[in-house]
């Protein structure tokens, strides 16, 4: 059939086999192209189908030759519905690990529940016997833990934040005031998305004897500008991503001779930061401040410089609070300088010339597989593509 983007919200609907695949390799052909890392061999990747994820495993497999056991939560094609971006993701990665001869293995499933993570533990203990590498960067909605299904908000936690806002089908731009979370709320956020699971994941392994000693793992956060901060840094996600950094100190102190951090990304556009309100404007200016400057990173030269400059270059390279930064080009102070007084002058009539919401599109329809160079989108394709490691 042929298929074409069906946008809903901030989601596409649909998802095209062809095109996944031709970005799944563009990010594995700039990791090749750079300098081969001497880094892990053996590595977990915990949300490996898209985002910060995927190219986690890209730059692990394709930049450092490590073997990957890839766990994420995507569905298969049915009838008419195409399968998910993320799904086509893992079907072309594993195809072209394997062209390289790389072991790629992919657990289709819900990384919070005890049957995946026994799952993936038998499959470690079965094919690489242990790993030296946990990447962890799940970004879910809901968690559930056994009766109960725990669902994160975006709020803020101070007083209601009202800021502008960007509708960007229309390109209208508006304010929005963003409700302030009850406790309940934010403890519920905490709940999926702090690191009560990354602990589990890494006691589970490490009581399986399924974790190397010496064993590196990462979980990814975000800091940003004073202007998103009543939004994240100090919202329901700011105080999950508070406890994500303790839960790094925890297992570093439980179990000795792990190596734990948090990495603080640049802000991206991805499937989960497209849902938060303000963010998607700010991403657009930063585009626009970055890309002029030289600066600009997508998810692989992001994650191709964590593994190769600040992990496993010389010594990891941490800020006085130990975490990684990743956002070092996005917080300079002549880009942030840059993007408030965009912040402040911009309005509806100047948006396009102010922001960079061709680029925002861009990088949105490509997460999906669309409008990507190359890729014929009137030819009739097969949504039905198997992972091969899925029967
Ligand atoms: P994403 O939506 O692209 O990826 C999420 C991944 O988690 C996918 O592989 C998905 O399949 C998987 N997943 C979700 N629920 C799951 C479940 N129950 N079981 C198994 N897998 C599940 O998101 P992303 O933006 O790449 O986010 C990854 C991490 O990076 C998050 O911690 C996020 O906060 C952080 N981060 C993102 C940004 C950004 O701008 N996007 C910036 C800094 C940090």
């Amino acid at each position: 059939m042929v298929i074409e983007p069906k946008i809903r919200g901030f989601i596409c609907t649909t998802a095209h086999p062809v095109g996944c695949r031709a970005e799944v390799k563009r990010q594995i052909d700039y990791v090749k192209s750079q300098p081969a890392v001497s880094g892990p061999k053996k590595v977990l990747v915990l949300g490996c189908s898209t985002g910060y994820g995927l190219s986690s495993r890209i730059a692990a497999a394709f930049g450092c030759g490590a073997a990957t056991l890839g766990v994420a939560f995507e569905r298969p094609a049915a009838g008419k519905r195409t399968a998910t971006a993320g799904w086509y993701n893992c079907a072309a990665f594993e195809e072209f690990a394997a062209a390289d001869g790389l072991y790629a293995q992919t657990i289709n499933g819900d990384a919070f529940s005890p049957q995946i993570k026994e799952e993936t533990i038998a499959r470690i203990r079965r094919d690489l016997g242990q790993v030296d590498m946990v990447i962890y960067s799940l970004a879910a909605p809901r968690r559930t833990v056994g009766e109960v299904t725990y669902s994160s908000v975006l709020k803020t936690t101070g007083e209601p934040y009202t800021n502008k806002t960007i509708d960007l089908k229309t390109r209208q731009v508006s304010e929005i005031t963003i409700p302030q979370a009850t406790e309940q709320e934010i403890a519920d956020t905490v709940k999926v998305m702090g690191g009560e699971d990354w602990m589990d994941w890494m006691l589970q392994l490490q009581n399986a004897g399924v974790l190397a000693p010496g064993a590196t793992t990462v979980a990814y956060s975000y800091i940003g500008p004073a202007l998103t901060h009543p939004m994240y840094l100090n919202g329901s996600i700011g105080q999950a991503k508070k406890h994500l950094y303790q839960t790094a100190g925890q297992i570093a102190a439980q179990i000795p001779g792990v190596h734990s951090y948090v990495s603080v990304n640049k802000a991206l556009v991805t499937q989960s930061s497209a849902a938060i309100p303000i963010v998607p404007l700010y991403v657009s200016i930063l585009y626009k401040v970055m890309k002029e400057k030289d600066l600009h990173e997508g998810c692989a030269r992001q994650m191709y410089r964590l593994f190769s400059q600040k992990l496993f270059g010389a010594a990891p390279q941490t800020d006085e609070q130990g975490y990684l930064r990743l956002d070092d080009l996005e917080m300079r102070p002549d880009v942030q300088e840059q993007v408030s007084l965009i912040w402040e002058q911009l309005n509806s009539q100047n948006v396009s010339q102010l922001a960079d919401i061709d680029g925002y599109w861009d990088d949105f329809y490509r997460m999906f597989g669309f409008g990507i160079e190359g890729v014929d989108y009137k030819q009739d394709v097969d949504p039905d593509v198997a992972i091969p490691s899925i029967h």
